[in-house]
């Protein structure tokens, strides 16, 4: 059936304006004042603003990791991603080295099918760069619509390249169009100063921050611009937690190289105390890159503001305190890494970005959702309000508040990172491709509804606006 949305105020990465909007198969099929409405269900939304479905591009839902599985898989994943205003994921697949690329895709597909309820696309992980890697790429990119690859620069001995790699992703990624993203961590230095802390019987939360100091961050970050420049390739750095790392990012970026970098949710609000809360607690807040000292987050947030961060990924990688968390008790190394955050993201960024006056209500839209299609090879099916595009609309009221509870989240896991958290602005209903997920705050979508999504190549929207320019 077809929907009118009537009455809300439309907000784009470039535009605010009052509107109807009319969804008709999916797609929005007209925008304007006083749209008829005879024959159609009408959705009043007076007060509220129609921002696009969110965009989270990275999670890590059903994801193996230090002897156990992250708690959320890609049913309760995503349903907390709805009722968070997100309706695309991009969750990464691992990858095994030495064995075939395919099978780890198929094992992916295997975990999401049936289950998501929203769409959802993959990036690759690639741990070793050899010829037969680079002979599947090819179908990876034209037949998956896969055109994001992830390096390691941390985890040693697991999930972590050698420069090598890096490079010669770098090198692929051009000539195929595909973007390069990486952890942007020293895994190496790490991999000695952890076990200099427990050797001297460091064993708690906290030290899990003071082995990955800022530096290990900012170095890491700065290698991989350099060897982007090297390579005349394109880089897009995951989870920046700190100035060291922006600086280097600002720095590639003036001088014209082609890098982007996204942070996080709770590098934006919490910080490295929270590690040293007592009974363990700490655990609940160990991340890499770690939590950092509080006076990088107005360095964060300045970047947002003027550009040299232009994304906010979740890093959803949830594991219960309970029993998961608890592996590390003891030594800190053993406590896996990540929170839950897939819910939170936009209702933090809006309220502590948008209310708090940091950033506008375009930019919000903008990190939120627009500049991450482009990126990810989604624009513009995905990532804007417009006639044509899938019907992915988030109907927000922006001035109710709340706090932020694992009481009343829809995350599987047994705690919530921002408890207690007070925030202004809520998704009320959360449409994707024109049927309800989440209406007036009841999940009403249903596993199994979210489609996978191949990409675009990197830089294809980029050159259809140049082919579209006239020629005089
Ligand atoms: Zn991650």
């Amino acid at each position: 059936m077809r929907k009118l949305i009537k009455n809300g105020t439309v907000v784009t990465a470039a535009d605010i304006y009052e509107a109807d909007v009319l969804i008709e198969d999916g797609k929005i099929a007209a925008i304007g004042t006083d749209l008829k409405s005879e024959g159609v269900e009408v959705i009043d939304a007076t007060g509220r603003y129609l921002f696009p479905g969110g965009i989270d591009p990275h999670t890590h839902l059903d994801m193996p990791f230090g002897g156990t599985v992250t708690r959320d898989d890609f049913e309760t994943g995503t349903v907390a991603a709805a009722f968070g205003g997100t309706t695309t994921i991009i969750d990464f697949c691992l990858t095994n080295k030495g064995e075939p690329l395919g099978n780890a895709i198929q094992t992916w597909h295997e975990k999401s099918k049936d289950k998501a309820v929203i769409d959802y696309s993959f990036h690759l992980m690639i741990g070793e760069m050899n010829d037969d890697v680079l002979r599947e790429l090819p179908q990876v990119i034209h037949e998956e619509g896969i055109t994001s690859f992830k390096v390691f620069m941390a985890y040693k001995n697991v999930f972590q390249a050698d420069d090598g790699t890096l490079y010669r992703t770098l090198l692929a990624a051009k000539e195929l169009g595909a973007l390069v993203m990486v952890h942007a961590e020293n895994g190496d230095v790490i991999d000695y100063l952890t076990r200099q802390a427990l050797k001297e019987g460091n064993t708690d939360p906290i030290y899990h921050a003071l082995t990955r100091p800022p530096e290990i961050e900012g170095e890491a970050t700065g290698r991989a611009c350099q060897l982007t420049g090297l390579a005349n390739s394109q880089l897009y750095v995951v989870h920046v937690s700190c100035a060291d790392a922006v600086e280097k990012i600002a720095e590639a970026r003036n001088k014209g190289l082609d890098v982007w970098g996204e942070t996080c949710p709770q590098y934006l609000v919490l910080d490295r105390s929270y590690l040293e809360r007592p009974n363990f607690e700490g655990a609940k807040y160990v991340w890499s890159p770690p939590l950092r000292e509080k006076w990088h987050q107005d360095v964060l947030w300045n970047a947002l503001k003027n550009g040299q961060l232009q994304t906010i990924g979740s890093d959803q990688c949830s594991f219960d305190f309970k029993e998961q968390k608890e592996l590390g008790r003891g030594d800190f190394t053993k406590i896996p890494n990540g929170g839950p955050t897939i819910e939170d993201r936009m209702s933090i960024l809006f309220s502590e970005g948008v209310k708090q006056g940091r950033i506008t209500l375009n930019q919000f839209v903008d990190i939120t959702s627009t500049r991450i299609a482009k990126l990810f090879g989604l624009f513009p099916q995905k990532g804007t309000i417009a006639v044509g595009t899938d019907a992915d609309i988030v109907i927000f009221d922006a001035n109710v508040e709340r706090v932020i509870s694992r009481e009343t989240h829809h995350m599987a896991v047994d705690y919530n990172a921002f408890e207690g958290m007070k925030v202004i602005g809520e998704p009320v209903s959360v449409l994707c491709r024109g049927e309800f997920v989440v209406r007036n705050r009841q999940f009403v979508g249903k596993a199994g509804y979210g489609s996978y999504l191949k990409r675009k190549k990197y830089g294809e929207d980029m050159k259809h606006q140049q082919d579209s320019i006239p020629v005089q």
